[in-house]
């Protein structure tokens, strides 16, 4: 039973934050929104301690459809990053917001990038393509992300700069599109590069919180090295080329692991 543990105290974390901050904002949304993700959560670490092929995916796929058709297409906020800019603008601690802050900057100094595992409604959909593992060595190309990153913010302070109007609407329909960018280029980079994950390497915007905020992450994949035999079988299915072997928090592509756990499972030896 010692097992469960981990599951049954996700879905008390994410109670505790759930009920929080539906009392402290009088708002049931929290409530049931929070309580969805930690029971999504809490059964995908179920299904993955059942030895579950596909409980990771399982997971991204609860939550993913969850933030993109609910949240976003139904409620229509904007959880991308203009969304972010937006609510933090006009100073409204909302959805988006508060999305940001618990699944990408305060997070991942717990978790790392499990939102880039678990969570994610644009890898959510990469993940499907065949690319699985990199073909190739990384490139160097992690400096778009900045680009990316800065007009998003750019295009939401020219927005209030220039006193625009209905700026609500105008989240929305960038959500849309948005999304359809996203999902274009990063299906082409995917073949392009013969990389699943090329998009979340080079061009994420979400990145430049991300990647900071999970050097210090608690919850990390770490090496026995009494047990590694050197194999090289967990770098060969890294789809983020992490050198898991390596326990230093400068290890190599470190702040890119998103805890998919793939390593763990390939490895003959149980070192991970
Ligand atoms: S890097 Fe960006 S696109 Fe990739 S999984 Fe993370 S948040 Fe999603
Ligand atoms: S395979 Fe291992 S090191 Fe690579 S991203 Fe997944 S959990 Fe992290
Ligand atoms: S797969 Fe296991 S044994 Fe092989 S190199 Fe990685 S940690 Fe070591």
């Amino acid at each position: 039973m010692k097992k469960y543990f981990l599951p049954v105290g996700m879905l008390a974390v994410f109670e505790a934050i759930a009920v929080t901050l539906w009392l402290t904002k009088d708002n049931i949304f929290y409530l049931s929104n929070f309580s969805y993700i930690g029971f999504s959560l809490a059964l995908g670490i179920f299904l993955y301690i059942r030895k579950h092929q596909h409980a990771r995916r399982i997971v991204q796929l609860l939550i993913g459809l969850y933030m993109l058709i609910y949240l976003g297409l139904i409620c229509r906020e904007n959880m991308q990053i203009e969304g972010f800019w937006y609510y933090l603008f006009t100073g409204v601690f909302e959805a988006a917001t508060i999305h940001y802050a618990v699944a990408k900057i305060f997070g991942p100094l717990i978790f790392g990038r499990g939102w880039c595992g678990y969570a994610c409604w644009t890898a959510m959909v990469l993940d499907f393509l065949p690319y699985k593992t990199p073909d190739h060595n990384r490139r160097g190309l992690g400096w778009i992300r900045y680009l990316t990153f800065a007009t998003s913010l750019i295009f939401v302070a020219s927005l209030f700069l220039a006193h625009v109007g209905n700026i609500e609407q105008i989240m929305f329909f960038a959500f849309i599109i948005g999304n359809v960018i996203y999902y274009a280029a990063g299906i082409i980079l995917a073949f392009a590069f013969k990389d699943n994950r090329a998009f979340c390497k080079y061009i994420c915007p979400v990145t430049v919180f991300l990647k900071p905020m999970s050097y210090y992450s608690l919850f990390r994949v770490s090496c026995d090295k009494e047990k590694c035999i050197s194999c090289g079988k967990c770098k060969k299915v890294c789809p983020m080329d992490v050198d898991v072997t390596d326990n230093s928090r400068k290890r190599k592509n470190g702040t890119e692991c998103i805890l998919c756990m793939e390593c763990v499972k390939a490895c003959p030896k149980q070192a991970l």
